[in-house]
């Protein structure tokens, strides 16, 4: 049922001009299930082409009927969820009730821009002489190259995507290579539900070839990226250089702070969901568990319980809560990272390991006594990999929290409001979320700050990014 995956330019699902495609692997399997057309210059050519054509026809169309298309593909986008769900579970491993999370919030988020749309208000300013009128109006930045990553492959694209087209801009999506056949459908419900030809342009092929292509022409206007830092950084210069507008969603290494007078039940259980959702491949995931001493034993047994818990196996399979790895580079990064904190004196409490010969698998992991200066203490995992360590008062947890040069989620558990006050104020971090995992809805806002990026793809800070605001000053003759 996995279908080979096209380009969509100008409102036609079209192969590369050159008929190049790029496999698709099933990381439980590692078997082959499709290929995924490879664009090059001539597409991205047309692509270009097409998103000016289409800026021109959406920018002119009101925003009520634009919101009223938006709704249709998140109504299109739900009634297809089932069978957009088994591909994603596919082509990215995850489990198919995640996948299927994935897809239903995707039609919450559309729902969301659709509404922001009718509200990108501007506003009056009194002016200083009578018969004056000071208006600042919010105009579509213009057409946006996005570029977005394989974790989340529909979540990743809707906000910008979404976003994009509530502003009145056009796009062209970069997707991800390894999982091209679920955002494909994305596109396919925005289409059917009657987005002009060219408005949205989808291609995929060699990253940094597209980037250095889209980034500098002049029909793009705005950058967004979803990655890791180093390349995030790469490409928001690029951008610097040619003066595009930019938002950046980068790498996290998210502190989880427990306090001795945190509901240690409840902290175990959310931190542990939110540690191995969709195997730790999540830029939000929480890396460092920071425990009070006092309850450092107590809230190690449970989080490594919740750990060993976890059902490891094929997404499809309905068993299980975990599924494999993206790719093989996230084995070898897990393997890398363990083996270099268990060199350097760490202790492995649970997992650590790949798990069989076939596909990406890999065990929970939970390790204590890692140092600061292991590898895994500074670079983000990205994967299922925990370590947990003591602390003693706040202000030596605040001093670790902002240790690192990554300000993206942070997490805390206390009773206190005072510490809860405290530990809001004191930790830089674009969010965080204290006694209950509350990031990431399309309502509130979704950024980093420091290294993490800058930029908001949620909340109503989220379409800003793809408006101007123009002033005009209008006298009465
Ligand atoms: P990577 O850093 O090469 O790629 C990360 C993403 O950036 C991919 O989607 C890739 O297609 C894209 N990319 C890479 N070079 C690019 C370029 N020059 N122009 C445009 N896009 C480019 O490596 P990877 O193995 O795919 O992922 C490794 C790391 O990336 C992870 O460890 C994690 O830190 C980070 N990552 C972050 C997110 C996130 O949600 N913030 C998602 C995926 C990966």
């Amino acid at each position: 049922m996995y279908r080979d995956v096209l380009l969509y330019i100008d409102g036609t699902w079209q192969g590369s001009a050159a008929g190049k495609t790029i496999p698709v692997v099933n990381p439980a399997t590692e078997e082959v299930i499709g290929t995924v057309a490879h664009a090059e210059e001539t597409d991205l050519d047309r692509a270009l082409a097409a998103a000016e054509k289409g800026f021109a026809v959406w920018r002119r169309m009101s925003a009520f009927e634009r919101s009223k298309i938006m709704r249709k593909a998140a109504d299109l986008l739900r009634e297809r969820s089932g069978d957009i769900a088994r591909l994603m579970t596919m082509e990215q491993g995850k489990p198919l009730a995640e996948a299927r999370t994935e897809t239903m919030g995707a039609a919450d988020t559309i729902d969301w821009f659709a509404e922001e749309a009718r509200r990108a208000y501007g506003r009056v300013v009194p002016a200083r002489a009578e018969g004056v009128y000071n208006l600042v109006v919010k105009e579509p930045v213009g057409p946006v190259a996005a570029f977005t990553p394989w974790n989340f492959p529909i979540n990743q694209i809707v906000r910008k995507l979404s976003a994009a087209l509530a502003a009145g801009c056009s796009i062209i999506v970069k997707a991800p290579e390894e999982t091209p056949a679920s955002p494909a459908e994305l596109i396919r419900a925005y289409a059917d539900a009657g987005v002009p030809a060219g408005v949205i342009n989808l291609v995929y092929g060699v990253p940094a070839e597209i980037s250095s292509y889209l980034i500098p022409h002049p029909v793009i206007r705005k950058i967004s990226f979803t990655g890791s830092t180093p390349v995030g950084k790469q490409l928001a210069a690029l951008a610097g250089q040619h003066m595009k507008r930019v938002t950046m969603e980068l790498g996290g290494h998210a502190p989880a702070i427990v306090f001795d007078d945190a509901d240690l039940d409840a902290a175990s259980k959310v931190l542990a969901a939110a540690k191995f959702r969709n195997a730790g491949q999540v830029c939000v995931a929480p890396t460092r568990f920071l425990v009070q001493e006092k309850v450092y034993d107590a809230f190690l047994d449970r989080f490594v319980a919740a750990a060993q818990a976890i059902k490891v196996g094929d997404g499809l399979d309905a068993g299980s809560t975990m599924g494999p790895l993206a790719n093989e580079r996230r084995v070898q990064a897990m393997e890398a990272l363990v083996a270099d904190a268990v060199q350097m004196g760490a202790t492995v409490r649970t997992g650590g390991k790949r798990i069989g010969n076939k596909g990406y698998f890999f065990e929970p992991t939970v390790l204590t006594g890692v140092p600061l200066d292991a590898r895994a203490m500074n670079e983000e995992p990205f994967g299922p990999f925990a370590m947990v360590a003591p602390f003693t008062d706040l202000d030596d947890v605040v001093a670790e929290a902002n240790r690192l040069p990554f300000g993206l989620a942070a997490y805390a558990f206390t009773r206190s409001t005072r510490t809860a006050t405290a530990i809001a104020t004191h930790v830089e971090t674009g969010m965080m979320t204290i006694n209950h995992n509350g990031l990431a809805v399309p309502e509130v806002p979704f950024g980093g700050v420091k290294d993490s990026g800058y930029g908001s793809e949620g909340g109503s800070e989220a379409i800003e990014a793809y408006l101007n605001a123009k002033y005009v000053s209008q006298a009465s003759l």
